[in-house]
């Protein structure tokens, strides 16, 4: 990076000017400041429509003053000036004003002397605040003004010009408003020399997009004359922004694919081989295609780092198993990581079920003398049977090591770890994976499994590192699942139809999964940390006054529910103690468990064939991609599934809109578009992203789907020509400081 742009701030606008901007906005370097680029850009001759601004925000504003008076207090000295602002939308708008006019907002200033003088009906000012709604209007309390009509940086600008002069709004706070840090960044370029700065974009690309010169850049996106200046500036840097992100993507790639890994050859006479024969059913052309391409890649020594995406019960276990015992095979260990307790435990006693003959558990006989030791490793485990989990894992005794995150502690070490699976991928993050790499003497293979389909936009953004392949076809035989909404505000009675519905799959022999958002009366439901998915609560910014279903009620209910007697019920919820979690899974495995009352503890991964119906009840508090996955537990095994969306919300609500998603296809891709677009980015990259990396500033994985995709063209053409960047130390540094964004601050201090 240029050295100017590490320069720390106070050298080029002052001593106090620095302190209050790193006060408040934690900036510390010129850089820092120069790319503080604005939200939004405000038109000086258009009012700002209130009815859209949001409450409860710091926001920016322009309106005109309707009316203005003062008063004196009356329990305290002082006095209150009241002003009534408007965006001249009049009785005309359909703001959302209660008792006001639509469009009006009230202001009030105590002791506001100020604004008493200044702010006389009809001038036109900029306000910034916290917009609150008390009574039935909307209001702002003390905000700091601008008045607009006499703007002294412009003096003898023709008026249309400067009507159509956007004024940049800045990420402000309660303290610093957005002009002051428009301020403080002009001065800052008046002082700077910026065409000394040097472009991190390569110069070709500059050309070919017709991007503005990075100087110009700057001058424009902090002061447009016109709107088109700083669009076209955005422009520039949001490509530069993914060209950065890319490239650090790719470099990684390259860094990953350069390192040497011990190949792992398929053995002819091997477990694998064993294993095809024994399968009882074929292979879907998708899962023999992927595992060829796993097979080659283990082959190879450099190391392979592999992103396998699958719907809901497309078979990725057993690809993953093969490319296990391929390792196997050729004398390394293979290692599965699950998000959860339960879905750890349930791997374990499928994939020992399914090998069979071919698996042992280091305790029973009956197995070939080249069967493969299958270990559980979990963090809940009594201690002794934890440890010699341990040992056999260390030994090299077991073959296979299923487990949670407690493989990810120190303690934890292999033998020789040739193959880590991460299945589920979207609660693991780069971090983790780089802790599980670090296990193995070299570096291991690496496959990652997501049920979750991804925008292609988001993959390349989030696991760019990885190559991907994709599973997009359900083994055949896969029976259809069909999913009702059922709205018990407009169909009270359907609330029993639920339980006699449920009787009827259990009398036919089948199994029945309940799923509530909470797990007792009082609390707030079983939320996995770090899960990316927010609650239907944290989306409408509803403060859930509604009496929930929780696990404890409905089982408690289900006691006197006479569709229901006789019914073994069982309730499953991570608060429970891990050795009763286990019982009440085998039960229900072993069909001795009819009916299933749990929290989406069951959402990922859990297998039951014969569970035919889903009933989920206060369906609405979850998120879309959560209830597909929930909805494939069932319809697994050849037997037609359904699944219930159960809702006490009206017809119309927006939540119910989630649901109608849902229920109309199970094309999870299309759900999965459908669910981002009501999520915030923060929440998309937020838990997967990790390492550091700053979020995301102007690019949006949605709406930018061709810069990333250009982007990352480029930078795998940089990057193939020059992987360690040597050549283009400005783009290498600008890849640091995104990677690292508290370096600058470091050095700053240090
Ligand atoms: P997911 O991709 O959701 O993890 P699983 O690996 O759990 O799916 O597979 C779902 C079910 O489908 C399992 O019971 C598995 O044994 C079965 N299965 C996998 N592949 C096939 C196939 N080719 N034909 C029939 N059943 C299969
Ligand atoms: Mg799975």
């Amino acid at each position: 990076m240029h050295a100017e742009l590490e320069l720390g701030l106070e050298r080029r606008i002052g001593k106090r000017s620095a302190a209050v901007i790193e006060k408040h906005l934690g900036i510390t370097t010129v850089g820092g400041l120069l790319n503080y680029f604005p939200r939004r850009y405000l038109s000086r001759g258009e009012l700002t429509p209130i009815s859209e601004v949001p409450l409860d925000e710091e926001v920016t504003l322009i309106a005109r003053v309707i009316s203005n008076s003062t008063r004196a207090m009356r329990a305290r000295r002082g006095s209150l000036t009241d002003v009534v602002i408007s965006d001249d939308a009049g009785t005309a708008g359909s703001g959302r004003t209660g008792g006001g006019l639509p469009g009006t907002l009230k202001v009030s200033f105590f002791n506001g002397f100020r604004a008493k003088a200044e702010l006389q009906p009809g001038r036109r000012a900029m306000f910034s605040g916290k917009v609150t709604r008390y009574g039935g209007s909307l209001g702002l309390t003390n905000p700091d003004f601008l008045l607009l009509d006499e703007d002294p940086e412009t003096p003898g600008l023709d008026p249309e010009k400067l009507a159509a002069m956007p004024i940049p709004v800045y990420p402000a706070t309660a303290k610093l408003t957005s002009w002051s840090i428009q301020k403080v960044i002009s001065t800052l370029l008046d002082t700077l020399e910026l065409e000394a700065l040097g472009d991190p974009l390569p110069a070709e690309i500059a050309a070919r997009e017709k991007f503005l010169p990075v100087a110009d850049a700057y001058r424009l996106i902090h002061a447009p004359q016109t709107p088109a200046d700083w669009q076209r500036a955005r422009d520039r840097f949001r490509y530069q922004e993914a060209l950065v992100l890319q490239s650090a993507l790719a470099r990684r790639r390259a860094q990953l694919a350069a390192e040497e890994a011990t190949a792992r050859r398929p053995a002819p006479n091997g477990l694998l081989p064993a294993f095809d024969r024994q399968l009882p059913f074929t292979l879907t052309a998708g899962q023999a295609a992927v595992g060829k391409t796993l097979s080659e890649e283990l082959a190879q020594d450099s190391p392979m780092n592999r992103l396998l995406q699958g719907e809901v019960g497309s078979g990725k276990t057993i690809v993953a198993l093969r490319a296990m015992l391929q390792v196997v095979d050729a004398g390394g260990q293979a290692a599965l990581l699950a998000p959860t307790e339960v879905l750890a435990a349930q791997h374990y006693e499928s994939i020992r079920r399914t090998l069979g003959p071919l698996s042992r558990d280091g305790m029973l006989g009956g197995f070939g003398p080249d069967a493969v030791q299958v270990t559980l490793l979990t963090g809940s485990m009594p201690t002794a049977a934890r440890k010699q989990a341990m040992l056999d894992a260390a030994s090299g005794t077991a073959g296979i090591v299923i487990g949670t995150h407690a493989l990810l502690s120190e303690t934890v070490s292999f033998y020789d770890l040739g193959l880590i699976v991460v299945d589920e991928q979207h609660r693991f993050g780069v971090e983790q994976r780089d802790a599980l790499r670090a296990k193995a003497s070299k570096p291991p293979h690496l496959l990652v499994m997501t049920a979750t389909p991804i925008p292609r936009t988001v993959a390349m953004t989030v696991f760019g590192d990885l190559e991907t392949s994709v599973l997009d076809e359900l083994p055949a035989g896969r029976a259809p699942i069909s999913t009702h909404v059922v709205g018990l505000a407009e169909h009270p009675a359907w609330a029993g139809r639920i339980w006699s519905r449920s009787r009827e799959e259990i009398d036919a022999g089948h199994q029945v999964y309940v799923v509530c958002p909470k797990i007792g009366e009082d609390d707030d439901g079983d939320f996995t940390p770090g899960e990316a998915e927010p609650s239907a609560a944290d989306l409408e910014g509803e403060n859930g006054a509604r009496e929930l279903a929780s696990v404890t009620g409905v089982v408690e209910h289900l006691r006197d529910e006479p569709a229901l007697a006789g019914v073994p019920v069982a309730p499953l919820h991570g608060r429970q103690d891990p050795a009763l979690k286990s019982e009440t899974m085998a039960s229900f495995t072993a069909n001795q468990t009819k009916l299933l009352v749990s929290t989406t503890v069951i959402e990922v991964g859990v297998d039951v064939h014969n569970a035919t119906l889903m009933v989920i009840l206060d369906a609405d508090r979850f998120g879309i991609s959560q209830l597909h996955q929930l909805r494939g537990r069932v319809g697994r095994g050849g037997l037609p599934g359904t699944c219930l969306l159960v809702t006490t919300l009206e017809p119309g609500h927006p939540s119910r809109r989630r649901l109608d998603a849902v229920a109309a296809t199970t094309d999870g891709f299309e759900l999965s578009q459908e669910d981002l677009k009501l999520r915030r980015e923060g929440d998309i990259l937020g838990a997967s992203q990790s390492g550091g990396r700053s979020t995301l500033k102007l690019l949006r994985v949605l709406e930018h789907e061709d810069v990333i995709a250009r982007a990352r063209k480029d930078a795998q053409r940089i990057v193939a020509a020059d992987p360690t960047l040597a050549g283009r130390p400005l783009l290498a540094a600008a890849i640091d400081e995104y990677l690292n964004p508290e370096k600058e601050a470091f050095l700053e201090r240090g």
